[in-house]
């Protein structure tokens, strides 16, 4: 720990990280960085790329999280240097015809769409309704009522041990909640900013499609702590209809439940284990898989 020890004043020792996950569940962190940016996001994410090349230097494993909105933590905690992105801004280069937003990863989806809206910014109303993090999203493609990530991003700054580098657009290389980051084995990389493509729009009109979008989540899915849509759709069905079919809504192991409102949310109905959540994804999978014979494949990141 060399190079880390210069900045372990700037770290917390054994974390719980429930409380960073949207499924208010999982163990400790080993060491914990919680990155956030008062008043200089460009010095937040200074400090931030420090700290995570100094852990890699050091060999240690280093996992971000944005929202904590698609990953299970394990029970038994993450090993290594856990970073909490919350490093938050954004600013606008207006060249009309085209409007360019950059914005930092640790910025919230639902916070960014919203001042967005407010300054009659469109395209990113998707967002507004979506758990997590565009660092997160970045990663994950994310998307929601026919928008996504991949329809946004121009580029995105990504530090690797090889340094500082700007990925395009072609270079994520997404698909269905997917990009070339997510797959990535060495997982020794982090976003810190990107660059969105958006046009303008009325804000009462940006701000009435999101509350459309908002109200449609708000009767198709369950409230509660929950990791979102735990399978991806299989090509030409909907996972949550293969469950449903298997006569698997409402059921539970443990304190993990399959909701009884959208059988594609598992709901931590408060005393879930990462243990029993885990289970109920692995049995789901079993059981659709012997009755129905489709595969179905995680969209949710199983993580320590
Ligand atoms: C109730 C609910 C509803 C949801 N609805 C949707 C939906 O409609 N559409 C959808 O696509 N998803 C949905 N999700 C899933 C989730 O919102 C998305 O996957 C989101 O993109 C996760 O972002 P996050 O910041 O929380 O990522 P995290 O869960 O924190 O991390 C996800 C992955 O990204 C990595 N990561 C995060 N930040 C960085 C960074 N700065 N640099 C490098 N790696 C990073 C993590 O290490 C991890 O591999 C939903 C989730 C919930 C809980």
């Amino acid at each position: 720990m060399i190079h880390l020890q210069p900045y372990l004043h700037l770290l917390q020792r054994d974390q719980p990280l429930a409380r960073f996950t949207a499924a208010r569940l999982g163990g400790d962190a080993e060491y914990l960085y919680i990155a956030r940016a008062h008043t200089d996001a460009d010095a937040a994410n200074e400090a931030l790329i420090a700290v995570v090349r100094a852990a890699w230097s050091d060999d240690l494993p280093v996992r971000l999280i944005g929202g904590g909105a698609n990953i299970l933590v394990r029970d038994t905690g993450v090993r290594g240097l856990v970073v909490v992105n919350h490093i938050s801004a954004f600013h606008l280069e207006d060249d009309a015809p085209t409007l360019t937003v950059w914005v930092t990863a640790g910025m919230a989806l639902t916070v960014l769409a919203r001042k967005l809206a407010a300054l009659g910014i469109a395209g990113f109303e998707w967002a507004a309704s979506v758990p997590g993090t565009v660092g997160g999203a970045l990663v994950n493609n994310a998307g929601a009522h026919g928008g996504d990530m991949a329809g946004n991003v121009i580029d995105a700054q990504i530090v690797t041990p090889d340094g500082i580098q700007t990925w395009t657009n072609a270079d994520l290389a997404y698909g269905y909640r997917a990009s070339a980051l997510k797959h990535r084995a060495d997982r020794r990389f982090i976003a810190t900013r990107a660059r969105l493509r958006l046009t303008r729009d009325d804000p009462t009109a940006i701000t009435a499609r999101i509350e459309a979008f908002i109200a449609h989540r708000k009767r198709t899915q369950p409230a509660g702590a929950s990791l979102g849509s735990i399978f991806k759709n299989p090509l030409g069905d909907y996972a949550g209809r293969l469950i449903e079919s298997c006569g698997l809504k409402g059921y539970a192991i443990g304190g993990a439940q399959v909701s009884p409102i959208h059988a594609n949310f598992f709901i931590n109905t408060g005393t879930a284990t990462a243990r029993d959540y885990a289970a109920l994804v692995e049995t789901v999978q079993q059981i659709v898989l012997e009755q129905t014979g489709v595969s179905l494949e995680t969209e949710i990141e199983i993580v320590g």
